[in-house]
């Protein structure tokens, strides 16, 4: 693989661009691998480059039913945080958003990684004590956050109004290095980093069934046929029960309908990553200029990666108290995709019944952002057939036990 340079842009500007290569080969499936992944996201991507980089495993296939990066990690509004409360997620959101700081270096592939810093609104007292609460469990745990008043909130972010009628800002919850990155990219990234280490991506391959032998798994049936492997990683977000379902086992986790939109493109207003849980809203500004908008979850289970009218009128009567400006903006396209939700908003990375078969799930709404981290974690775990100490909480067992990671809070958006 040729590396991405400045001077490699100079080389084929003065050849007409006629000498760059595929990103990534789109290999036929071999007969068998010593691991298989199932989905091409941005943690199925993680987890195989991990899997090379860290541990050496490179005979490796990713499998994806349609496009890579075309479920959640290609639908979401990119935003990077770790402000969590509980130690075990601030941990691992936390080698995430160290690992971002140097992804495009790491996969020398421009991953747009922008820490404009995040600011996560208190509107109510509840919040209040809430975000207070985190900015301190965050300084024991090492992880730059600071609880700030209402002037420095209007300070950082100009357009919004903190005096709104129903939800004055009280304070926000303030992570100066976290922000937002390009989620095409990230996935591009990895994809091409994996290519480049020997590793299979086979894209419109949909995996129809788990094969197991003796408690074991040994393959998975495909629509390209049956692949072997010693070692299978299921990472489908929405659709991990389904999944599961075909390996013989529950899990703990429900799947809703997640959407987003965005506005026509308007000069720079905003500079940072606003979030307002209480009224159900967030908002940055692209590049390009338009608002990008994220709302909160349907209130019902469904696989629909659609958006609807309900939610652009919900999403935008809440937001529009407190950024009164926007309601002056054309909404230029919605989408959905289907998160997969656990009772503790916490995510599973564990071993499963079946053996040699392991889960990453249960992202939710916010997984975009521990994507290094969860394929670091999730690799290790592959290679080692045993959690690392990222990974040792988030087993399956967690919901037998009544061991919960609770970060309801955290996980921002009201769902
Ligand atoms: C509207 C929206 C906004 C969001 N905003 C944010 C945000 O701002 N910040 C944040 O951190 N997170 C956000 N998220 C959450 C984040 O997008 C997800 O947690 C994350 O992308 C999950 O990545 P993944 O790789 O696990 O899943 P996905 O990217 O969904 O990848 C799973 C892949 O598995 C494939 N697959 C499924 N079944 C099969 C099968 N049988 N065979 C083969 N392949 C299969 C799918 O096609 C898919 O490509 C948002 C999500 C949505 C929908």
């Amino acid at each position: 693989m040729r590396r991405y340079s400045a001077f490699a842009i100079a080389r084929e500007a003065l050849r007409h661009h006629q000498g760059w290569e595929r990103a990534w080969r789109a290999p036929e499936p071999k007969p068998g691998y010593d691991a298989v992944i199932i989905g091409a996201g941005g943690h199925g991507l993680a987890t195989a480059y991990y899997l090379g980089k860290n541990h050496g495993v490179t005979n490796v296939a990713v499998i994806e039913k349609g496009w890579l990066g075309g479920g959640n990690t290609g639908r979401n509004t990119t935003i990077i945080r770790s402000n969590y409360l509980q130690d075990p997620s601030a941990a691992i959101y936390e080698k995430a958003r160290s690992l971002y700081e140097t992804l495009s270096q790491d996969l020398n592939y421009n991953v747009m990684f922008s820490p404009r810093g995040v600011m996560m609104l208190a509107q109510t007292h509840h919040e209040v004590r809430g975000y207070q609460r985190t900015a301190h469990a965050n300084a024991l745990q090492g992880v730059v956050t600071e609880y700030i008043g209402p002037e420095r909130v209007k300070d950082l972010c100009p357009i919004i109004h903190i005096d709104g009628p129903r939800y004055p800002v009280l304070g926000a919850l303030w992570q100066p290095r976290g922000g937002t990155a390009r989620h095409d990219a990230v996935a591009w990234g990895y994809a091409r980093a994996c290519s480049a280490m020997g590793m299979d991506i086979i894209q419109q391959c949909e995996v129809l069934g788990v094969r197991s032998e003796g408690g074991s798994v040994v393959g998975v049936d495909t629509a390209k046929g049956f692949i072997g492997c010693k070692r299978l990683g299921i990472v489908v977000a929405g659709h991990s029960s389904v999944v599961a379902e075909m390996a013989g086992f529950r899990l703990p986790v429900e799947s809703l309908a997640l959407q987003a939109l965005v506005s026509e493109p308007i000069k720079p207003c905003m500079d940072v990553v606003v979030m307002a849980n209480t009224v159900h809203g967030y908002m940055s500004q692209s590049d390009k200029g338009e608002m990008v908008i994220g709302g909160g979850t349907d209130g019902f289970n469904n696989y629909t990666q659609r958006g609807s009218f309900h939610h652009i009128e919900e999403t935008l009567r809440a937001l529009i108290e407190t950024f009164p400006m926007i309601s002056r903006l054309k909404m230029l396209r919605q989408w959905g995709g289907i998160v997969d939700m656990t009772g503790d908003r916490s995510p599973l990375i564990s071993k499963t019944p079946l053996g040699g078969c392991f889960i990453n799930c249960g992202w939710g709404t916010g997984g975009f952002k521990a994507i290094p981290g969860s394929g670091w974690a999730m690799a290790e775990l592959m290679a080692k057939g045993e959690p690392g100490p990222l990974a040792a909480a988030f087993g399956m067992e967690r919901f037998r036990e009544g061991r919960f990671i609770d970060e309801s809070v955290a996980a921002g958006v009201a769902h």
